[in-house]
């Protein structure tokens, strides 16, 4: 059998039930028909790249060791260029594999009879075997992708989604991954409610009608699954604020790309999504400095932080395993005990706005999911303290508020949506399948184990999803 992973990158999850109710995506209404349709939860960093390690190794950012679509690495053991900092918006993507946290196994290594197309991560998978692997593909899509020119990507989509489906028919593989990155493209570029987001939709119904008529047309339609999944929502920005340059004017040395090895050594500013930013503090020390170390001369900061609008959550990693959260609603303590469950102690007020009467307290993974889950912030506990205590991670990390942003200038198109919070809209994203599901998919990491037991694989017990299956 075959398993198709199809990423709509940035596909909301209300997007895909309107277009197919109003009749425009043909091939994505008989999938679901035939099969299901859930809402489930991506991780935090909402953002491309972080934000596939789920569905590619079964792990959250973090713990992968790619805690974000920049980040910084303190001490620079690892990263080599001048400044130490990391960004797969560039030639970085490149470097992607050997950043990955030698303990995942990735998709590919794990099924090793495999194809994949825009995956951001292929470690395991042969050169032959990845459908955009050329320098002079890489340089097709660096030019449409800063020009901002949005038929042009769709047209060079639409190019990719056909070979993938003729390389599917006929080397029938176990898995072949196809991320479709068009929809976040127009998304960012005109909002997630433009016309134009339906173009790209309907890439990915054409890619599922092509796909399913070829293998019926082989006799064997039942031999092939296809799953439709997305890495992050996306929301409406109405206020960019240029963190990098709004520290820089308060005073701080702050470095930030595209000039990550200049402009002072107080903060590293690694913004992503652009909903969420990591500050590192203290460049000079080589090792991670906790909150508690910090807080003495640099309570301020976090003073200035929360009195900017655009700044919703400020979390403060205590230690791996403990993270404090403010919000102008108050304080609060995350935490994760030794036996796994998760913990919520409010201070004063109730930032994660969870509204119990009884916080959530003592609750494995999937009970505090669905604690959580109707929320402001889905899936919060599990996620901030996956992030938070990551060795990778920033010393703050913030998250923005709904309509706003954290960079203003670089950016190749303006962006009028953004995703990369732990807010709602950037939380919850689609996922379709060809074939009833039995269990309850709540996250998109489960998808990797998941994937893993409908081929026949063993699931390995690193990483935190649960199979559905
Ligand atoms: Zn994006």
């Amino acid at each position: 059998m075959t398993l198709v992973l199809l990423v709509a990158d940035g596909a909301r999850p209300d997007a895909f039930p309107a277009a197919i109710d109003a009749g425009h995506l043909p091939a994505l209404a008989r999938l679901r028909a035939a099969g299901s349709a859930h809402t489930i939860t991506t991780v935090f960093p909402s953002v491309t790249g972080p934000a596939y390690l789920p569905f590619l190794t079964g792990w959250h950012p973090g713990d992968a060791g790619i805690p974000g679509i920049r980040w910084w690495d303190r001490g620079g053991r690892h990263v080599r260029t001048p400044g130490g900092a990391r960004s797969y918006v560039g030639i970085d993507a490149l470097l992607a594999d050997g950043d990955l946290d030698t303990r995942c196994r990735t998709l590919f290594e794990a099924e090793p009879d495999a194809i994949a197309a825009f995956a951001p991560f292929t470690r395991g998978l042969p050169r032959h075997r990845r459908l955009d692997g050329s320098p002079a593909a890489w340089l097709r899509l660096a030019w449409h992708h800063f020009r901002g020119d949005l038929p042009g990507w769709l047209a060079l989509e639409r190019a990719v989604a056909d070979r993938f489906a003729t390389r599917v028919a006929r080397e029938r593989p176990a898995v072949a991954f196809l991320a479709l990155p068009g929809i976040d493209k127009v998304s960012h570029a005109l909002g997630a409610d433009a016309p134009e987001v339906l173009d790209a939709m309907r890439v990915v119904d054409g890619t599922v009608e092509r796909l399913t008529d070829d293998a019926e047309r082989a006799g064997r339609g039942e031999a092939l699954a296809i799953w439709i999944v997305s890495d992050h929502g996306h929301a409406p920005v109405a206020h960019h604020d240029d963190l990098a340059d709004a520290l820089r004017d308060a005073g701080y040395g702050a470095r930030a790309h595209p000039w990550a090895w200049r402009g002072g050594d107080d903060i590293s500013v690694m913004v992503g999504g652009n909903g969420m930013a990591h500050l590192y503090l203290d460049l000079a020390r080589p090792t991670r400095p906790w909150w508690p170390t910090l807080a003495p001369h640099r309570t301020a900061l976090v003073d200035w932080l929360l009195a900017r609008p655009s700044v919703d959550l400020v979390l403060l990693p205590l230690d791996p395993a403990r993270c404090a959260v403010r919000a102008r609603t108050g304080n609060a303590l995350v935490w994760r005990d030794a036996a796994g469950r998760h913990h919520y102690r409010r201070e004063t007020g109730d930032p994660l706005r969870l509204d119990a009467d009884t916080p959530p307290n003592g609750l494995d993974a999937e009970a505090a999911h669905d604690a959580t889950i109707d929320g402001a912030y889905p899936d919060a506990l599990v996620q901030i303290i996956a992030l938070a205590g990551a060795a990778r991670s920033g010393d703050v990390i913030v998250s923005a508020t709904p309509q706003w942003d954290f960079r203003e200038r670089y950016e190749p198109v303006p962006h009028r949506s953004s995703h990369g919070a732990l807010h709602r809209e950037h939380m919850r994203v689609p996922f379709l399948t060809s074939h009833p599901v039995r269990g309850t998919p709540r996250r998109t990491v489960d998808v990797f184990p998941s994937a893993l037991a409908r081929l026949g694989r063993s699931v390995p017990d690193a990483g935190q999803g649960r199979s559905f299956l």
